[in-house]
């Protein structure tokens, strides 16, 4: 084993912090071989030193992580009152361990346990969005559309999944044959509750074939998933939706680890490197930060306002009109709050855009009412690095890259003031912003879409300002204008959303308005979080 510096070696044994193992060392609390070692810098070999903190040797930390090959009919944890079995029935060991994360009782694979508490309070916590690796099963075959929706996303009860990566494999996984009679056992298991309990109860429920016929097996298909993020039952859900239920979700790969080899029912320890892996994944010194991604960003305001522990406003609403820097400081905003950003224009924009490239005309209201209760509109973080700040498909096809052409600019306004647009869009708006942690940007979300938003904020500027910062974007993206045809174009949108008959663009009774004309977007965001604060401290 290679020498180390002595902070690091300190951290990676769970002391603390590397902040902390520093202050531990200059405070001349560590000893090395029976030396005191008081300077930073120095480097030690961990395996073979004697290296202890206030006398104690480091190595009576001593942690267990073990990761289980979980089968299928196992809880993860454990409920006497399941009537399943669970993890401790495979894993005999001394120590009192926990699972790190839940791996439903009918899925099976990569199971870690731990008794490093700090470790999988990080692990388990949203903010770090680790990668986890699935086999999946799932009846029939998805066809590229259904691919492509399950990559960027689908709307879930609770909101649209994040980016996916998914891989259609043309044979089954080597797992597959592993666990096989297990997992079937286990899926008979349930299915036999299941009809049981449309038996007993009201009607409902799928009938099961009586018994001795035999179901005839169905055509399936694996899957490789990666998902960073891990809501209830979130993959078996994701391929339901698509029509495609899981017959078996085996968990192959957890940040950096796999599970490889290990056959079902067995375990094992992890080694040195693994543990160091999982620790690198998301470190001690980083607590409150937002996700593994913000790690690496030299971001000062991201964790700031995080951090801090006073209430926050679960739902923020932000409108204005064209070009006020809703979106900038929505997005930021959105960011430093770990929370979801969700712009409205972008859905409006998308059924125009829907609109034009299937010539229907603009203003047949039938017709393009009718195409906004029919299309199937998605909308995401960024899937795709070209600089954008959001993906939006209509029926599975992206179609991110449109949303902004001068025609969708022209048209937009006449598509968003129809009312069965409006009803269209509204419904589903008001799903995502329900769920809470969001800022939504628009011009009715504070007085139609969430009136009862936590924090609603109306976000406005002169018309001159709005024009040349509008014209400056149009420029980056090589559009040709002047500022002039800018500032008349945005007086017009402005002028229409505001007189529409149906939820104009007005300011809300209870909206903090913001006027940014001389501000920077540094100083808007320093309002904001003034606003957060004083909000915060009014809830407490
Ligand atoms: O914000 P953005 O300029 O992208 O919005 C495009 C258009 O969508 C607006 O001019 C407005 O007509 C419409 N819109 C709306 N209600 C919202 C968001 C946008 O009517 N909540």
């Amino acid at each position: 084993m290679s020498e180390e510096r002595l902070q690091k070696v300190l951290a990676a044994a769970g002391i603390g912090s590397r902040r902390a193992c520093e202050g531990l060392i200059t405070s001349g609390r560590v000893t090395v071989d029976d030396h005191v070692v008081s300077e930073l810098g120095a480097k030690v070999d961990p395996e073979r030193a004697d290296i202890r903190v206030d006398g104690r040797p480091i190595a009576a930390e001593h942690f267990r992580y073990i990761m289980l090959h979980k089968p299928a009919g196992y809880l993860s944890n454990p409920d006497p009152r399941a009537g399943y079995p669970d993890w401790q029935e495979l894993v005999k060991v001394p120590e009192r361990l926990y699972a790190v994360g839940r791996l439903d009782v009918d899925s099976e694979g990569l199971l870690l346990l731990t008794n490093d508490g700090g470790l999988a309070n990080r692990l388990t916590h949203p903010r770090y969005e680790h990668p986890k690796t699935y086999l999946v099963q799932v009846e029939g075959f998805l066809d590229p559309r259904k691919l492509r929706r399950m990559r960027h996303g689908v709307m879930l009860d609770d909101g649209p999944t994040a980016p996916a990566q998914v891989e259609l494999l043309h044979e089954p996984p080597p797992e597959a044959e592993q666990g096989r009679k297990k997992a079937e056992e286990q899926r008979r298991r349930r299915a036999g509750l299941e009809a049981g309990a449309a038996e007993s109860g009201p009607a409902g429920g799928k009938a099961s074939p009586p018994a001795g016929q035999a179901r005839r097996p169905r055509p399936s298909s694996w899957l490789k998933v990666t998902l960073r993020e891990g809501r209830k039952r979130q993959l078996r859900r994701m391929v339901s939706l698509l029509g495609h239920p899981a017959l078996r979700v085996i968990r192959i790969g957890l940040g950096p680890l796999t599970l490889a080899e290990l056959r079902p029912g067995k375990w094992r320890h992890l080694s040195a490197g693994e543990v160091r892996a999982l620790r690198a994944l998301v470190p001690a010194d980083a607590a409150g930060r937002r996700s593994a991604t913000d790690i690496d960003r030299p971001d000062q305001t991201g964790p700031r306002m995080a951090r801090k522990i006073r209430p926050l406003p679960s739902t923020i609403a932000i409108d204005g009109p064209a070009a006020s820097g809703k979106s900038t400081i929505g997005g930021r905003l959105a960011k430093e709050l770990n929370y979801l950003y969700f712009d409205t224009g972008v859905m409006y924009r998308a059924i125009t855009c829907v609109a034009l490239a299937q010539g229907v005309p603009i203003s047949d209201e039938d017709a393009v009412g009718q195409l906004a209760e029919e299309v199937n509109l998605d909308v995401f973080s960024p899937t795709v690095d070209d600089g954008r700040d959001v993906t939006v498909l209509a029926d599975g096809e992206d179609i991110t890259p449109e949303l902004r052409r001068p025609e969708v600019d022209r048209a937009v306004s006449p598509v968003s003031a129809y009312r069965r647009v409006r009803e269209a869009l509204t419904l589903q708006q008001r799903r995502i912003g329900q769920a809470g942690r969001v800022v939504m940007v628009g011009r009715d979300i504070g007085t139609v879409v969430l009136p009862g938003a936590d924090l609603k904020i109306y976000l406005d500027a002169s018309l001159r300002v709005r024009a040349h910062r509008r014209y400056l974007e149009c420029s980056a993206r090589g559009q040709q204008t002047t500022e002039d045809e800018v500032a008349e174009q945005l007086r017009r949108r402005d002028q229409f959303d505001s007189s529409r008959q149906h939820a104009p663009l007005s300011v809300a009774p209870d909206a903090i308005l913001v006027d940014s004309t001389s501000l920077t977007i540094e100083q808007v965001m320093e309002q904001m979080r003034a606003l957060l604060k004083r909000w915060g401290e009014r809830k407490k």
